[in-house]
Formats: C-alpha cells, sequence, structure tokens
C-alpha cells in the first residue's frame, strides 16, 4: 500500500499544467504562433546582465569546491549577512544573517515555514483569489485549510476575517502582489489584517503567523508601494524568491526571512531549520546563493511587463470585458461574461486562447491571462480576444 494522498497528488495534474501540455500539443498541430498561451507564469523577460556576470565572474574566480559544495544548511553566512544589510537598508528592519534560512524558491519557503509551524488541528487560512498550492502545501503539513472568500476589490474584509480566526488558527498566508489577480494589498488592509491577527492571538494566548509569499514584490507598475509586513505585524515570516524578480525560476533561490521581533523568534528559527532538514532539502543551490546576493535590487526588465499590461488591459476594456487592473505581478484577472469559467475557457480554447479558470484560485467566475509572453503574442492574440466579446455580445 502506498500513500494514497500523494498517489492522487502525483496522478492529477494542476489545471495550469494540463492547459500547458494541451497548448504544446496544439502548436505542434498548428503552429507555434497560431497558438495564443497565455497559461504559464514562466518570466518571459530574460534575467538582468549581472546573473550571467555574477555565474562567469564565481566560476572563474571562486574555489570550484565552494561554489559547487555544500553551504550550511541556513545558507551561506556572507549571502545570509548581505541579504539581512539589503533589507535593513530599503525596509529600516534589524534582521541578521541568523534571521535568513536560503531556500530552494517560495514554494519551498512555503512549505518549510507551514512545516515548521503547524501541529495537529491547526488551521491555516487563505484568501481568495490564492495560488493553489497554498491548499497543497498547509495540508500536506497537516493542518486544515481555510480559504476566505474574495471581496470586490480583492483587499481584506476585516470582519470575515475576523470571524474565521479562531483557537487553531496557526498562520494566515498573503500573497502581494497577487497570482493571479495582480492586486497589490493596501496599507489600510495590511492595517485590518494585522489588528485582527494582534487582537486574536491575545484572546487565544498564542501567537497567530502572518506567513508573507512576496515572489512578485518587485513586479510593481506606476510607482505602486508594496508594504513590508515586518513592519507591521512582529510574528512575520516573509517567503522571498528570486524566481520572477530575476527571471530565474529554474534555478530555484529564495530565502526566509523571520521577523527579529518576533516573541519566540529564535525558537521559531530553529524551527524553520528542522523543517528544512525534515523536507530533505540540505541546503540551496550554492552557486545561485552567490548570484542572487550580487545581484540584489537588480530586476529583469519591469517596464516590458508593463508594456504588455497596459497593451491587454486596455484593448480587453475596449472590448467589453470586466478586468481587475493589475498593479503588479504578470497576471489579468478576467470576470468571465458567463458565471462558469470553465465553459469560458472551452470557447476561448475554440479561438486558441488558453485562458486558467480560477476556480482552483478559490475564485470562480473569472479567469487568470498570464500576460508574461511576447509583446506580439498579445498582438496577434487580440482580434481572437475581440471576436470571443462578440460572440458573448459584451462589445460596446
Ligand atoms: N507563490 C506564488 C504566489 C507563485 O505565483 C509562485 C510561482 O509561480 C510560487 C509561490 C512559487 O515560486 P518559486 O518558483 O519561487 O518556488
Amino acid at each position: 500500500m502506498i500513500n494514497k494522498k500523494m498517489e492522487q497528488l502525483g496522478k492529477v495534474r494542476s489545471v495550469i499544467r494540463e492547459l500547458f501540455e494541451y497548448g504544446k500539443k496544439r502548436k505542434a498541430e498548428i503552429g507555434e504562433d497560431k497558438v495564443f498561451d497565455f497559461s504559464l507564469g514562466n518570466p518571459s523577460v530574460p534575467a538582468p546582465d549581472c546573473v550571467n556576470e555574477a555565474i562567469r565572474a564565481f566560476t572563474e574566480e571562486m574555489s570550484s569546491l565552494r561554489l559547487h559544495g555544500y553551504s550550511s544548511a541556513q545558507g551561506d553566512a556572507g549571502v545570509r549577512q548581505a541579504i539581512a544589510e539589503y533589507l535593513n537598508k530599503k525596509h529600516g528592519t534589524a534582521f541578521t544573517a541568523d534571521s535568513l534560512y536560503m531556500t530552494v524558491g517560495a514554494a519551498a519557503s512555503l512549505t518549510i515555514c507551514l512545516n515548521a509551524l503547524v501541529c495537529e488541528g491547526d488551521e491555516v487560512i487563505a484568501f481568495a483569489p490564492f495560488f493553489p498550492e497554498y491548499r497543497v502545501f498547509s495540508e500536506s503539513a497537516g493542518a486544515r485549510f481555510v480559504a476566505l472568500a474574495p471581496t470586490a476589490d480583492f483587499q481584506i474584509d476585516k470582519a470575515a476575517l475576523s470571524a474565521a480566526v479562531n483557537e487553531h488558527t496557526k498562520a494566515v498566508i498573503v500573497n502581494s502582489p497577487n497570482n493571479p489577480s495582480g492586486v497589490v494589498l493596501t496599507e489600510d488592509s495590511i492595517k485590518n489584517l494585522c489588528a485582527v491577527l494582534k487582537e486574536k492571538s491575545e484572546l487565544y494566548g498564542h501567537p497567530i503567523y502572518l506567513i508573507t509569499d512576496e515572489p512578485y514584490r518587485e513586479l510593481v507598475y506606476d510607482g505602486v508601494t508594496v508594504p513590508f509586513l515586518t513592519n507591521y505585524y512582529d510574528n512575520t515570516l516573509v517567503c522571498y524568491s528570486f524566481s520572477k524578480s530575476l527571471s530565474i525560476p529554474g534555478e530555484r533561490i529564495g530565502y526566509i526571512a523571520v521577523s527579529p521581533t518576533m516573541e519566540d523568534e529564535r525558537d521559531v528559527y530553529a524551527a524553520v531549520c528542522g523543517a528544512g532538514r525534515a523536507l530533505g532539502y540540505v541546503c540551496a543551490p550554492s552557486m545561485f546563493q552567490f548570484v542572487a546576493a550580487k545581484c540584489l535590487g537588480a530586476t529583469a526588465d519591469v517596464s516590458v511587463y508593463k508594456h504588455n499590461r497596459d497593451l491587454l488591459y486596455g484593448a480587453l476594456c475596449d472590448y467589453g470585458y470586466q478586468c481587475v487592473k493589475p498593479d503588479g505581478a504578470f497576471y489579468l484577472f478576467l470576470k468571465t461574461p458567463e458565471a462558469d469559467a470553465n465553459a469560458f475557457c472551452e470557447r476561448a480554447k475554440g479561438k486558441e486562447l488558453l485562458l486558467v479558470a480560477a476556480d482552483s484560485f478559490g475564485c470562480p467566475g473569472y479567469v487568470r491571462i498570464s500576460y508574461c509572453v511576447s509583446t506580439e503574442q498579445i498582438e496577434n492574440s487580440l482580434p481572437a480576444f475581440k471576436a470571443l466579446a462578440e460572440e458573448y455580445g459584451i462589445n460596446k
């Protein structure tokens, strides 16, 4: 007898992967440029030059044994120190090297934090729309996953959160800029969220942790700012990744930053190290630890995503679609003209538009359009979006 839960997870591919595989097949049948694949969140802008320059310099100048060897489990001390100093300068925080734990990307940051915190009977709350893996990660850490319904503006409903938190709540996950809506949480939302968590932690006599998943922190447009959450709530764990900011998702590098002001900070940090050990991560890739530390503050060219956003958002609104204007990340959230988003996606497929129904993000009636594609793909896809709007009679 094998683990049935794992068998099930392995057999049922995510909706996004399913669609991506369909897209590959369809492209082989009718040609690359005839299929408008908006399924995956794979960066379309190359890594900034500093990434390849750092790789070249390290491979030439650093001892190969150090570059390709194991680092200490929590990550190279110099790398962690550099990240702590960078964060402190940017956000006025007081991280030290020992607040940081290097990971293989945000997914690992999340699984490690959840495994570090969750005990039997605990609950983890997230706000719809949410990254579908939150459910998988929370449940495999042993928690009950509680999804809160989306609000009209995809911000945080203080009353709904307050009603959902109970004595079993161990953690709340937030993700801003958000996948799939592109929404950035306002400072008001953050303050409301933190007020509830403080009040309920006192009421139940134990900390309720805030896990902030931030792979899109730097991908914001029009000067929008993303509040840094350890400055608002002491019991915060930041899950960061360089996957999207540096366009290196395949290299698997990120970190966890445990707030230095957390009430049981040393114990939580130890539990993070313990969870990383129990999950068998050993250490994050050494070379990319060094590369990431060398490229702190650099990003891929965000203006390309902004151009794509403006082009797509402007055109879709003109065609009569109702869209959420994304302030960040590289996703556009569209309210489907019929209630069943899956039916809409099927009709879109008929026009070779591959869109992801947001049901698995906890948000039926919407689709996610990943605009981290070439601008040319967006331009070429517009007649198909227009024709689809005409079929639904929503065009003005
Ligand atoms: N969290 C969110 C919201 C994401 O969108 C993704 C990837 O798309 C991840 C986590 C995982 O990112 P990583 O590649 O750093 O593991």
